[in-house]
């Protein structure tokens, strides 16, 4: 074979893209536990739980009985009602089967929705601190994004950020509610006045609900597709299996929106992935049919969780912490504890992982420097123990 030392010929916009700092956390963790490493691993955007056994089942008895074929696009017909099913049972809506496309996790549905629609000359919102991979998306689709500052707002967005933020050339906004990485979970007046101000001005949305069962009382739960017509036509919902039922390796998730966004998507899906995984499918009717007594006992361990590991992070000099209402992240500002060499929350996830074996991941990949990402989507123990080491060398570096 000829050697070459000739560098690859990227494309631009591939080169554009930014790694995901999420994925090499969780990577970081991996490498270190197959060293050996006693590693807590605080990095991982992913329940600690196992896929609960009926669920399980279900995907073995497909396989016996040879559902291992390409499914329609959108997913099989099964497929497609066990989720119009699950909204009009949670959340009493009416969706029709045209609106629903079956996808390989909640991030092929966000991926397709944004590429979909938003091109060259066009601009993204996308609130401060959001998700590692939405502006890579965006990127992607060749269009730009256009931050939207929160911090004002302890990272709540609010309507009124919105309105201030639109410009003739903004296509699309991205909501995230309870939000990856804040945990904050926007009030339900205030995400319609979003949607509502979005849908005034053309502005399309998607609704990233990843996370939407996760929110712990008094914070509501809501979705977007409970809102009006006239309001949904302009809104794409994310939906996943990944968070509710700990199913993240399965890659399986939804999309819900208008016919002709739907259609559109289905293009790219039909030219990348063909469908999501038959067995995946399977999987999900079992998760959105069966009781959902295993969604109630995950939330009430990671609710047990956040209330010890918010004042126990708030209790290490240097470091402050809101109480977020959802998903599973603390997100506390660490800017008191940098000094001396450690400048930046790059520095001090570095420390952490170089001093006590600790991975959290950098503020800094979200769009928030200063902050740092904490999953306590692990066990109270492996929380006590990380947040033990945290402590110990936050006081040793400040002596
Ligand atoms: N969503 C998880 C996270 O934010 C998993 C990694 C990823 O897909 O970004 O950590």
């Amino acid at each position: 074979m000829k050697h070459t030392t000739q560098e690859f010929p990227v494309s631009p916009t591939i080169a554009r893209m930014q790694s995901s700092s999420t994925i090499a956390a969780m990577q970081a963790a991996t490498k270190m536990r197959a060293e050996g490493i006693d590693v807590v691993d605080f990095g991982a955007g992913e329940p600690d739980f196992d896929t609960p056994a009926h669920i399980k089942h279900a995907a073995i008895e497909a396989m016996r009985n040879g559902e291992t074929k390409y499914t329609p696009t959108a997913g099989t017909k099964a497929f497609v009602k066990a989720i119009t099913d699950y909204y009009k049972r949670e959340f009493d809506v009416s969706i029709d089967a045209t609106e629903v496309m079956g996808t390989a996790g909640g991030k092929q549905g966000i991926f397709n929705a944004v590429v979909a629609l938003a091109c060259s000359g066009d601009e993204v919102l996308i609130a401060k601190p959001y998700w590692v991979s939405f502006p890579e998306m965006v990127t992607f689709a060749g269009a730009t994004s256009a931050f939207i500052e929160t911090e004002d707002n302890d990272f709540q967005l609010t309507a009124e950020h919105v309105a201030r933020s639109i410009t003739p050339r903004t296509k699309l906004l991205i909501v995230n509610s309870p939000s990856n990485p804040s945990g904050r979970v926007i009030p339900i007046d205030e995400f319609c006045r979003i949607i509502e101000t979005c849908a005034a001005r053309g502005v399309y949305v998607i609704s990233d609900e990843c996370y939407v069962r996760i929110v712990y009382p008094p914070a509501e739960v809501f979705s977007a597709t409970t809102l009006p017509a006239e309001l949904r036509d302009y809104i794409c919902v994310s939906g996943s299996f990944s968070k509710t039922y700990a199913m993240t390796g399965w890659r399986i998730g939804y999309t819900i929106a208008p016919q002709a966004w739907t259609k559109a998507m289905l293009k790219i899906e039909q030219h990348s992935t063909s469908n999501p995984c038959s067995i995946a499918q399977a999987a999900g009717i079992e998760a959105f049919t069966a009781s959902q007594d295993c969604v109630a006992g995950m939330l009430n361990e990671y609710r047990k969780r956040r209330d010890w590991l918010i004042p126990a992070l708030n209790d290490i000099p240097g470091v402050r912490c809101t109480m977020p209402e959802g998903a599973f992240y603390a997100f506390p500002d660490v800017r008191g504890c940098l000094k001396g060499e450690l400048k930046t929350s790059g520095d001090f996830a570095d420390l952490l992982l170089r001093e006590a074996q600790t991975v959290v991941t950098d503020g800094a990949g979200f769009g928030a420097e200063g902050f740092v990402r904490i999953s306590y989507a692990t066990s109270l123990e492996r929380l006590q123990e990380g947040v033990r080491r945290i402590r110990d060398v936050v006081e040793r570096f400040a002596s």
